[in-house]
C-alpha cells in the first residue's frame, strides 16, 4: 500500500492572498469590511484580469479601504518567472519560484494545426506524492501544495509570454485532487468572467485516479473537464507503473468514473502513455477496450518521453500505431500524443528535477 503523509498546511498568511479568493470568497470580504458589494469586481478585475500585485494598484478602490486592508495583512502574492527555455518545436516552459521559494513549472504546448491553438499544462503542486514510475517529478521530494493563488498565476505568469491561450490543463507537477480544494478553486477563479474568463470546457483536470475525489468531483457545479491517467489496463502493471494503483484497484476506479459519468453525463479522457514490452502489446489493447466499455470516453496514446533515472522505454510509433487501430476498430476514440518540447526536457518535472540537483545546476536544459 502507498504511504501517503499528510499533505503540508500552508503559512496562515496565505489566507490574506486576496490573490487566492474565489469572487465568492472576495464579496465575503467585503462584506466583512462593510464595503459596497460592487467594490467585490474591481478588487477581482484588477487581480486576475489586469494583474494587479500591489493593493495600491486596485485604484477604484477608496484609499481608506485600501489601507484598512493592507493594515490587517492583505497582500497579492506574485509568482517570479525564473526562466523560460523554447524548444524549437514551439514548446515553451517556464519554471516559476513562489514567495518561499519553492519552485515549480508549467509548459505551453503550440497546435501544429491552422488554429495554432495554445495549452497551458499547469502544476497543482510542487513535487507529488504518487511516485508514478514513468515521471521526473515522482522520483523528486515532494514540498508541499499549491495555493490557488499560485495555481492561477501559473497562467497570467505564461500569458504575458504568448496572445492567448486556448486550454488549460492541470497535467503539470503534482496530483490535482491531493489538493481538491485549492485546484477547484484555482478552476473558479480561472473561469470567472470578471477574472481570465475563461471557459469551463477548456480547463482539464488530470488525475492518477483517486476514486473518492472522481465522485466527489461529479458534485461541483462544473463543467470542467476529467481525465484519468490509465496507463494498463491490469492492477498488476498498472502497480509496476503507478504506486497509487496498490491503493486504489482498477475495479474501485472504474466503478467511480461510472458513477460520475451516471451524474454529469460528461464525457472522459483516458491517458495512456505507451511504454516498450510493457504496455504495448495487441493483448493490452484488448484489454483496454474490455476495461473501459460502456464508458464515454476518447483514449489519449501518449508517446513516452525517455528521461534520466527511468528505465522505461518509448514504444515504436509502428507499436503506437498497431494499438491505435485495435482500438478505433472497437470503436474507441483514440488520439495520439506525440513527444513535445525534447530538447527543453518538457516532460513533466524533467526541468525542476534539473535545477534542484546540484550536480546538474550548471548544465543547460
Ligand atoms: S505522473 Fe502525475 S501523479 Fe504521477 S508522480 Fe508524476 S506528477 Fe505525480
Amino acid at each position: 500500500m502507498l504511504f501517503l503523509p499528510p499533505a503540508v498546511r500552508y503559512n496562515a498568511a496565505m489566507s490574506k492572498d486576496l490573490k487566492n479568493l474565489t469572487f465568492e470568497q472576495v464579496e465575503r470580504l467585503v462584506a466583512d469590511f462593510g464595503g459596497k458589494k460592487f467594490l467585490a469586481k474591481y478588487i477581482f478585475s484588477f487581480i486576475h484580469a489586469h494583474h494587479a500585485s500591489r493593493i495600491d494598484d486596485i485604484t477604484p478602490l477608496p484609499k481608506d479601504f485600501r489601507r484598512r486592508l493592507t493594515g490587517q495583512g492583505y497582500f497579492i502574492s506574485q509568482l517570479e518567472t525564473v526562466e523560460t527555455f523554447v524548444d524549437p518545436d514551439g514548446t515553451v516552459k517556464f519554471l516559476f519560484a513562489a514567495d518561499d521559494g519553492v519552485r515549480f513549472e508549467s509548459v505551453l504546448l503550440t497546435d501544429a494545426g491552422e488554429k495554432q491553438r495554445k495549452t497551458l499544462c499547469i502544476s497543482s503542486q510542487a513535487g507529488c506524492r504518487m511516485a508514478c514510475a514513468l515521471c521526473a517529478t515522482g522520483r523528486g521530494k515532494f514540498q508541499r501544495n499549491l495555493t490557488a493563488a499560485e495555481i492561477a498565476d501559473q497562467v497570467y505568469q505564461a500569458v504575458q509570454h504568448t496572445e492567448k491561450i486556448n486550454n488549460i490543463v492541470y497535467m503539470g507537477m503534482g496530483e490535482p485532487f491531493d489538493n481538491y480544494d485549492e485546484v477547484i478553486n484555482s478552476a473558479r477563479i480561472l473561469n470567472h468572467q470578471a477574472g481570465a474568463n475563461i471557459g469551463q470546457r477548456h480547463i482539464t483536470i488530470s488525475t492518477c485516479g483517486i476514486p473518492h475525489t472522481i465522485e466527489k468531483f461529479a458534485d461541483e457545479a462544473l463543467q470542467v473537464r476529467l481525465a484519468i491517467s490509465l496507463h494498463a489496463a491490469g492492477d498488476r502493471k498498472r502497480q509496476r507503473i503507478m504506486p497509487v494503483a496498490a491503493k486504489y484497484p482498477l475495479a474501485e476506479l472504474i466503478a467511480a468514473i461510472k458513477t460520475y459519468q451516471q451524474k454529469t453525463h460528461r464525457r472522459v479522457s483516458f491517458e495512456y502513455c505507451m511504454i516498450k514490452n510493457l504496455n504495448d502489446s495487441a493483448a493490452d489493447a484488448q484489454s483496454l477496450i474490455g476495461l473501459i466499455k460502456g464508458i464515454n470516453a476518447a483514449v489519449n496514446l501518449i508517446e513516452f518521453n525517455p528521461h534520466e533515472g527511468c528505465t522505461f522505454a518509448a514504444s515504436a510509433r509502428s507499436t503506437i500505431q498497431n494499438f491505435k487501430d485495435i482500438l478505433m476498430h472497437a470503436g474507441v476514440e483514440t488520439i495520439i500524443r506525440h513527444k513535445r518540447g525534447r530538447k527543453i526536457n518538457a516532460a513533466c518535472g524533467q526541468l525542476t528535477a534539473k535545477y534542484l540537483n546540484p550536480q546538474n545546476s550548471n548544465q543547460t536544459p
